[in-house]
């Protein structure tokens, strides 16, 4: 990342200060939020009193500072925007953090209700190099049992990998190493959790003693769930999981306690352990890939207010929304390293997704001669190799789980015209019910705006101004990190989750 003081980009500043455009490109990067690659738009729009029919104003390209319209990004990731992956996990936060414990208009009744944080993983397909706790050896044996694999390479590894070491995550042999059922296992990750949750609810349905049709009328589950890659380049899945009431009593309806006094932690981990799939075979002469999780589950208890160092012990709502969230910004680059290009072990499973995309190829090619309809399994996977074979979303929500994450971008808009407007008028602020109007679902229509725009580009004019509002987003951070640290003391305020 560079910084203010680097020649380069201090060249830039002095380039702006000198033709006199300083300020303009400032006022444009502060209202994008120092978004790295900002979209630019042109053209006009003419926002319209609807009852009236009078004109409230007009805004023309052509007036803004830099000559076109910019507007954020909004990209997730953070290699690719920091600004808007920090806004994204801010607003993951917040999700996450109002579905724990209430807040954003979620009643606090949530809290009362059995709350889990759920870890599973995939299974092992050949021994890898990897940390472990308290800094001991990788994977140690005793000199008289020390035997090598049928490639002739120790299966043994006495050394302490620090935690971003190249080694870690790659397998101790690669030809022992089994990168077939690695990406077809990754490829049905989706599956698995989709089994999963139908396994959980009919679990849950017999504890109940209803008919699965019915369970709606007596419980619902709610989740929040995101992926994330090991080192490995396997994906994992952490979840956080409520019970819920009856699911017409609303978000946080009080849970009934399953008819046969297990609780859901229990539930959980049996239904985990049950859950398999049988992967449609992917190359000639496959012998069959039954996919199942990993044995490594981790199911931990979520409670307000208990806050405690003890690994095993309950989580807070602040921990957990602070995980989920910053596992949502993150990627398979993540996993590959700074430069991208990956180890040889991540190259290598993304060619295992290309080779298995080419026999899906040829299988279609055969069957599709006796069944025009025929669609493969696997005709994607090579258009996700750069996922390492992994094609779901790193974040998904149950609907009743909580906020959405779109009422959460469309009051920080709605604030913003507040803000705008009193800003414009002098006239303060209206606090009274904020936080609910700017969250209601009710779209108000007292005016229409009416324009007519047109995609310019993306990104900055320059790589200098590029490196300009870069800069300038991480010293943003690390300001809104101080802010954030200041507030702790203080409580949040409606407006200062807006601003
Ligand atoms: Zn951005
Ligand atoms: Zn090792
Ligand atoms: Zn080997």
């Amino acid at each position: 990342m560079p910084a203010l003081t680097s020649p380069h980009v201090a060249a830039a500043l002095v380039q702006r200060i000198r033709e006199g455009s300083w300020e303009a490109f400032a006022d444009t990067a502060a209202a994008v939020g120092y978004c790295s690659r900002p979209v630019r738009l042109v053209g006009s729009s003419t926002t319209v009193d609807a009852t009236s029919g009078e004109v409230v104003s007009t805004f023309n390209s052509e007036d803004a500072p830099l000559g076109a319209l910019y507007r954020r990004c909004g990209n997730r990731r953070a290699h690719v925007c920091p600004s808007c992956s920090r806004l994204y996990a801010r607003d993951t936060f917040e999700m996450i953090r109002a579905g724990v414990q209430g807040g954003k208009q979620v009643p606090q009744d949530v809290a009362d209700n059995p709350l889990l944080f759920l870890t599973v993983t995939a299974p092992s397909f050949g021994h890898v190099h990897g940390t472990r706790p308290n800094g001991g050896a990788c994977r140690p044996r005793r000199r008289d049992d020390r035997t090598r694999c049928p490639h002739g390479r120790p299966t043994w590894c006495q050394r302490r990998h620090d935690d971003g070491a190249e080694q870690v995550g790659s397998p101790l042999c690669s030809g022992c190493y089994d990168y077939t059922g690695h990406v077809i296992w990754q490829w049905w990750a989706p599956e698995l959790w989709r089994r999963l949750t139908i396994e959980v609810r009919r679990t849950l349905a017999a504890g109940l003693g209803v008919a699965e049709s019915r369970l709606k009328d007596a419980a619902s589950i709610q989740y929040a769930k995101v992926a994330e890659y090991q080192a490995r380049g396997m994906i994992h899945f952490h979840a956080l999981i409520r019970l819920d009431g009856p699911a017409d009593g609303g978000i946080g309806s009080p849970a009934p306690a399953p008819a046969d006094g297990r609780d859901l932690a229990d539930l959980i981990r049996d239904a985990v352990g049950r859950v398999a799939f049988t992967a449609p075979p992917a190359f000639p002469d496959d012998p069959g890939h039954v996919l199942r999780f990993g044995a490594q589950v981790d199911v931990r208890t979520v409670r307000a207010g208990s806050r405690t160092d003890d690994p095993a012990g309950p989580l807070t709502p602040a921990q957990v929304a602070g995980y989920l969230a910053k596992y949502a910004t993150k990627d398979a680059t993540s996993a590959a390293g700074p430069d991208r290009r990956g180890t040889p072990h991540l190259r290598r499973v993304k060619d295992t997704c290309r080779q298995l995309h080419e026999h899906s190829t040829r299988r279609r090619v055969r069957c599709r001669a006796t069944d025009p309809e025929y669609v493969d399994p696997y005709s994607l996977i090579g258009k996700w190799a750069h996922m390492l074979g992994f094609r779901g979303h790193f974040s998904t929500k149950s609907r009743r789980y909580s906020v959405t994450l779109g009422a959460l971008r469309r009051a920080r808009v709605r604030w913003q015209a507040i803000a705008e407007e009193s800003r414009r008028t002098g006239e303060p602020i209206d606090t009274a019910d904020l936080e609910a109007r700017l969250l209601a679902d009710d779209e108000e229509t007292t005016t229409l705006v009416v324009g007519a725009w047109a995609y310019d580009g993306t990104g900055w004019e320059t790589p200098a101004d590029a490196a300009l509002a870069t800069a300038a987003a991480s010293r943003a951070r690390e300001y809104g990190q101080w802010k954030a640290a200041m507030k702790y003391t203080n409580h949040t305020e409606t407006e200062g989750f807006w601003a």
